[in-house]
């Protein structure tokens, strides 16, 4: 949002996708919001209605019907902005909605900018900062997991936990400046065993959150998995068992698989996205196969999770354990699968290569073990359960703003250790609580604000 837009402007922009569809909505908010739809809708008075209320009619212009339009009327402050909102629910005609649109503009209504409507509330202390972020994140949910964390904090989970931190340590910083008012007598007013428990507290909270962010960043943005292996170990069935389709080429000539394929798969509420490249081969001469070869080792290298897979037929322990160091030098992150047990049987194949531990046997051809396999990625992805209940942090500005916090209560801690003078123990506190209103938008700075509602879609 530029910093000219002027917030006493009514704006007005469709809600809903543009195209062609059942309906369309269009969104108007300002304090002439309700003047200005009054003008187009000729069978009532609107400001003569109550809030939450809908009506029925034809929207004109000087004598010209638009649409035969469903009214829905918010009054300030009991509406999304604060403001006084009218959404209009015409006919999904892109043509019918850009005329309405049109008409509000000449009204005296402007178009929104992206995110317009979301800043607007959040200047209108209908959300903070995190909520409002949590709205963006709700629209661009792609996952059981990702829903659930951004209703969480669009509802004020997140909120809710900074709210308290922030009380503890304003409670805190209140009892040392009691402390600092009454420093010529001498006094410690401040028990500093309850002091010592309070950080610890705030320190335990924030430990928590910043660890959230590892989940929270699989939930938000889902899990690369590189599925690779020799030529022919079986990478192109196991795809396919995975996804239940039959999209990737499967052969059986050798390094038939010669291009990288991506493919999303949902396990658990969470996104994988499986990556099948060719396989590792360490003298060919194909070139084709180079080429792969070097895709496959940067695609070792960028994914999250390396899958690789073998065949406990031809593989003996010597060549699994020199591939797997060749794989493991990339990316440590290896899951060990072992294929094709169908032909050698799972406990000689867990004989065969007893030296490894943690190898999963399956035979893809047959679908057998492939929950297993998918319980193995989960739980090395997410390492516990995945409580969405709780909160967790998805944003990297409230990751960097919470290491901030983390880094300022260690310095308290430091200093209540040490017996730092209260005055110092009171700028730490002032440090760690202004980070806390940068993640809520306590304290803000507009470019900060005009990058977060760019992100976001006109209309919302
Ligand atoms: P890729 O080169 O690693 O992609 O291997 P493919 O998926 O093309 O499989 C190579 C051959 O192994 C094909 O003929 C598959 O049918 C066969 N294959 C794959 N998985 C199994 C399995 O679990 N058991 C058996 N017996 N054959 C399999």
């Amino acid at each position: 949002m530029s910093t000219t837009a002027s917030w006493s402007d009514t704006i007005v922009a469709l809600a809903t996708p543009t195209g062609i569809g059942a309906i369309g909505v269009i969104r108007i908010s300002g304090t002439r919001a309700i003047d200005i739809i009054n003008q187009l809708f000729p069978s009532k008075d609107l400001h003569q209605q109550p809030s939450h209320s809908i009506h029925v009619g034809y929207l004109k212009e000087v004598g010209q019907e638009l649409d035969e339009v469903v009214i829905s009327l918010y009054k300030n402050p009991r509406s999304y902005t604060g403001e006084d909102v009218v959404e209009i629910g015409c006919h999904g005609s892109p043509f019918v909605q850009q005329q309405v649109i049109e008409a509000c503009i000449r009204q005296g209504a402007r178009l929104a900018k992206p995110g317009e409507y979301t800043q607007r509330a959040f200047l209108n202390g209908k959300l903070d900062l995190t909520q409002a972020e949590a709205v963006a994140d709700v629209i661009a949910s792609n996952t059981a997991a990702s829903q659930r964390t951004a209703l969480h904090n669009m509802r004020g989970g997140f909120s809710q936990v900074l709210k308290q931190l922030r009380e503890d340590l304003i409670q805190f910083s209140a009892l040392i400046e009691l402390e600092l008012d009454f420093s010529q007598e001498d006094v410690e007013f401040a028990d500093r065993t309850k002091f010592n428990q309070l950080v610890q507290g705030a320190t335990d909270v924030t430990a928590e959150l910043l660890q959230s962010f590892k989940l929270g960043n699989v939930i938000k943005h889902g899990v690369s998995v590189a599925i690779i292996g020799r030529p022919n170990a079986g990478k192109s069935t196991l795809l396919n068992g995975l996804l239940n389709e039959n999209r990737a080429i499967v052969s059986d000539i050798a390094g038939t698989t010669r291009d990288t394929v991506e493919e999303i798969i949902n396990i658990e509420g969470i996104q994988f996205r499986l990556i099948d490249t060719a396989g590792i081969r360490e003298h060919s001469t194909d070139t084709i196969e180079l080429i792969g070869m070097e895709k496959t080792r940067q695609k070792i290298q960028q994914s999250d999770q390396v899958l690789y897979l073998f065949d406990v037929n031809t593989e003996t322990p010597a060549t699994l354990a020199a591939a797997t160091d060749l794989v493991a030098a990339a990316n440590p992150n290896v899951l060990l699968v072992g294929n094709k047990t169908d032909l050698l049987g799972a406990n000689e194949a867990a004989a065969k290569f007893a030296a490894t531990p943690g190898i999963i046997y399956i035979a893809a051809k047959s679908n057998q073990h492939i929950d297993q396999l998918k319980q193995n990625l989960v739980s090395k992805v997410v390492q516990g359960n995945i409580n969405t209940e709780n909160t967790i942090i998805t944003n990297t500005r409230h990751y960097q703003a919470l290491q901030q916090v983390a880094v300022s209560l260690a310095d308290i801690q430091a200093g209540l250790h040490n017996h730092t003078p209260g005055d110092l123990l009171a700028l730490d506190i002032r440090r760690c609580l202004h980070y806390i209103s940068e993640i809520t938008g306590d304290i803000s700075n507009e470019d900060v604000l005009d990058y977060i509602f760019s992100k976001f879609c006109i209309g919302k």
